[in-house]
C-alpha cells in the first residue's frame, strides 16, 4: 500500500466572506474534505486553483499526478493557480479561513475574491492530515528560546504575521519583538495579539511605492548588538522580475530571528540593508518575495 501523500487536492466551497479591513477580507471555506486538511505553521502556504477564463470552477483530478495533469493543460485554459496562507484551520468543523487582499481586478485571485459569493467552488492543494510526516511549505521555524524577533511585512504577509503573533502571545516566554506592517491605507490596521515585549508599527502606504515603507523600517529596526561589522557578506543579486526571492533561515543560535515577506523588490532591498549594511547573519533571516509589482511569478 502506498503511504498518503504530504499534500492533497481539496474541493472547497465558500461559506462566507467578511471584511477585516477595507483591503483585507476573510474568506471561510467549508466542505467535507476540509476535515482531512492539516496546517503546520502560521505561514503555511497553499495553492488555490481559481475558475478558468470562462468562469468554470476548477476540476483537477485528485490523483497523485494532479500537478503533471495541470502542467499539461493549455496555460490559457487551465485554472489559474496562486499562493495563499492558511490563516486558520478548524478541521473538526471542516472550516478553513484564508485572508484575501483585494487589490482590484488586476489578477484572477483578486478579481475572484472581489466578486465571489457563498457557494463558489475552488480547489486547493494543502497538507494532508493522513500524512504523518512534515509536509513542509512553511518557513516560520523560530529557534527554541528565541530572544529577539524582527517581523517586516505588507498586507499579503499580514495573515501569516497575525498567526505568528497569536502563537507567540500564547507561549510562556515570547521574545522581544518588533513588527513593522505596511498596509495600503490607514484604515487597514487590524487587531493583533499582543504582549508587553511586542511593538507593532503600522505604516500606511498611500501614495508610496509598494514596500517603500518596509525598506525604511528595516533601516530603523532595532537589531542585536552582536551583529558583526558592517559590509561583511557580498550578496549575489536576485532577478526578482523572473525568479521568486526566497531566502530560508537556518538560525545558528536563539539570539535573533527575522521573518520578512512582501513585495519582492522591497524584500530584496531589505535583504541588502539587513545583511550587507547592518551585518545581520543571513542564516537568521527568512526573506520572501510574496508578489512582484507588475509581474506574475506563480
Ligand atoms: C507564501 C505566500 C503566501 C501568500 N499569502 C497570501 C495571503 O494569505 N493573502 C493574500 O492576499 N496574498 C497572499 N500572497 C500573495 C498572493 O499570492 C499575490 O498577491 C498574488 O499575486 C495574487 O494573485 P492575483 O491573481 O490577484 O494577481 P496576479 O495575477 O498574480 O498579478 C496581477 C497583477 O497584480 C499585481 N499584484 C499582485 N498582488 C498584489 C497586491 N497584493 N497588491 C497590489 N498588486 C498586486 C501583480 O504585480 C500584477 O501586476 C501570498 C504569496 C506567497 C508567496
Amino acid at each position: 500500500m502506498t503511504s498518503p501523500a504530504p499534500y492533497k487536492l481539496f474541493n472547497v466551497t465558500l461559506l462566507r466572506k467578511a471584511p477585516l479591513s477595507p483591503s483585507l477580507w476573510r474568506f471561510t471555506f467549508g466542505g467535507a474534505e476540509v476535515a482531512a486538511m492539516k496546517t503546520c505553521a502560521a505561514d503555511q502556504r497553499i495553492k488555490i486553483f481559481l475558475p478558468d477564463a470562462e468562469g468554470r470552477p476548477p476540476a483537477l483530478p485528485d490523483a497523485p499526478d494532479w500537478y503533471a495533469t495541470y502542467k499539461a493543460q493549455d496555460p490559457a485554459l487551465r485554472p489559474p493557480m496562486r499562493t495563499y496562507t492558511i490563516r486558520q484551520l478548524r478541521a473538526e468543523a471542516a472550516e478553513l479561513d484564508i485572508d484575501f487582499v483585494l487589490h482590484g481586478e488586476t489578477g484572477p485571485a483578486s478579481t475572484w475574491a472581489t466578486h465571489a459569493k457563498p457557494g463558489a467552488r475552488l480547489q486547493i492543494t494543502a497538507p494532508n492530515a493522513a500524512h504523518k510526516g512534515d509536509p513542509g511549505g512553511y518557513e516560520w521555524k523560530p529557534p527554541t528560546g528565541l530572544k529577539r524577533l524582527l517581523l517586516i511585512a505588507d498586507e499579503t504577509a499580514l495573515p501569516a504575521i497575525a498567526g505568528i503573533l497569536e502563537q507567540l502571545a500564547a507561549s510562556p516566554e515570547p521574545p522581544q519583538t518588533q513588527a513593522f506592517i505596511e498596509v495600503p491605507h490607514g484604515g487597514d490596521q487590524i487587531s493583533l495579539a499582543s504582549w508587553p515585549g511586542l511593538t507593532v508599527e503600522w505604516m500606511a502606504r498611500d501614495a508610496n511605492a509598494p514596500g517603500a515603507l518596509m525598506v525604511l523600517a528595516a533601516e530603523r529596526a532595532v537589531l542585536p548588538l552582536s551583529a558583526p561589522a558592517r559590509g561583511v557578506p557580498v550578496l549575489a543579486d536576485v532577478d526578482v522580475d523572473n525568479v521568486i526571492l526566497w531566502d530560508q533561515a537556518a538560525p545558528r543560535d536563539s539570539g535573533f530571528y527575522g521573518w520578512v515577506g512582501g513585495e519582492a523588490a522591497a524584500v530584496l532591498a531589505i535583504r541588502r540593508q539587513l545583511i550587507q549594511e547592518r551585518g545581520i547573519d543571513r542564516k537568521a533571516l527568512n526573506l520572501m518575495g510574496y508578489w512582484r509589482e507588475g509581474r506574475v511569478l506563480d
